[in-house]
């Protein structure tokens, strides 16, 4: 049997991880894009692809599971949808995920509270403008009033950093100022449980290096383009709360888009001194689980071995296929 991704943001953890369960790998890697993955021993495959729609043709092998992550909802969107090799995990999540409104209805279904959105004839307070797809944070900005918006948003479009239909599409939210947490969660049919394997902040460009300047120099705007990823252990007694959200949000996520939530998510939150705020969930691996390929403080204590995301997932294809249950983890 063999895992197959495509070679970018956590392949190397998921071949890796699928190579520890003793399962063929393979990867579909842009050209130029290789090397990575000759260099690091975790492909036994390596197919060059001219772009990642090459995906939507492609003769998948009997017997292979593709894991999806950030990379083919950033440059696939809807499409992504439609790869026709098998999937781990519930490709209607990742509808979801894509469609903003749909990803901020389904953390309130959760009773998460997430950030206020507003018109822009209603931005009273500082806010941060986002655009749609798994972009990492490109080309956000903040402004406080209606003026500030127009100004900026007129500036990216003449750049043509932004599409007019990005443009009208952009989401804005009330800025919070907390710290931000993204825990990984696992929801495995086999076990019929939700796991909390790890957490990681993103380390952003420029805001998270903003904190090294003097308040003389705040002039600076700043950027959220994501660039790589800490470790983060929580503070025990917030763990109730990261467990119960996690339950949460697979529950709801049942009535949403049947059977719900399978294998990886995530949610993307901020923690202020007087609550939890979530910015978006995510319906499959996050990057942030690299980390911890050998292992974090959750997963060593629920496997007591090195289980990262990647090998978790592995894991479970493994699980389901001995126990005849594929189909309860793919679509
Ligand atoms: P890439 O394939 O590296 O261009 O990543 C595709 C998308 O995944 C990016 O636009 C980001 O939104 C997200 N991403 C990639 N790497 C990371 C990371 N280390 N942490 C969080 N998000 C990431
Ligand atoms: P997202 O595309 O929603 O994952 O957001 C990318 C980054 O923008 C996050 O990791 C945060 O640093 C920042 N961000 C997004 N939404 C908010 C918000 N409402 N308040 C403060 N920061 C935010």
């Amino acid at each position: 049997m063999i895992i197959s991704t495509v070679g970018s943001h956590s392949a190397l953890q998921i071949l890796y991880g699928a190579k520890k369960e003793s399962f063929s790998t393979k990867v579909y890697c842009l050209k130029g894009k290789e090397q990575l993955y000759k260099r690091y021993p975790v492909a036994d495959q390596i197919i060059t692809v001219d772009s990642y729609s090459d995906l939507l043709e492609k003769k998948y092998e009997n017997e292979e599971i593709f894991v999806p992550h950030g990379s083919i909802i950033a440059t696939l969107g809807k499409r992504a949808l439609d790869i026709p090799i098998p999937m781990i995990g519930n490709r209607e999540g990742m509808y979801w995920e894509m469609i903003r409104e749909k990803n901020l209805e389904l953390l309130n279904k959760a009773n998460i509270r997430t950030p206020y959105t507003y018109k822009p004839e209603e931005i009273d307070k500082l806010c941060i403008v986002k655009f749609p797809g798994a972009k990492g944070g490109d080309g956000y900005f903040l402004c406080s009033s209606y003026q500030e918006f127009e100004e900026k948003i007129g500036e990216l479009i003449k750049e043509k950093k932004v599409s007019e239909e990005e443009a009208s599409n952009a989401q804005i939210q009330e800025y919070i100022v907390g710290v931000t947490m993204y825990p990984h969660y696992f929801y495995s049919p086999i076990y019929d449980r939700v796991e909390l394997l790890g957490i990681d902040r993103r380390y952003e460009t420029n805001v998270d290096a903003l904190g090294r300047l003097s308040q003389s120099h705040s002039k600076i705007s700043p950027t959220y383009t994501v660039v790589g990823n800490q470790p983060l252990i929580a503070r025990e007694s917030f763990l109730h709360k990261l467990l119960d959200y996690g339950d949460l949000l697979r529950e709801v996520s049942v009535d949403s888009f049947h059977p719900g939530l399978i294998g990886p998510y995530c949610i993307e939150m901020a923690l202020t001194d007087k609550e939890i705020v979530a910015f978006e969930f995510t319906s499959r691996i996050v990057a942030g689980t690299s980390l911890y390929i050998s292992g974090s403080l959750y997963s060593k204590i629920l496997f007591d071995e090195e289980m990262s995301m990647g090998r978790r997932i592995a894991r479970e294809i493994k699980l389901a296929k001995e126990q005849n249950r594929l189909d309860d983890i793919i679509s």
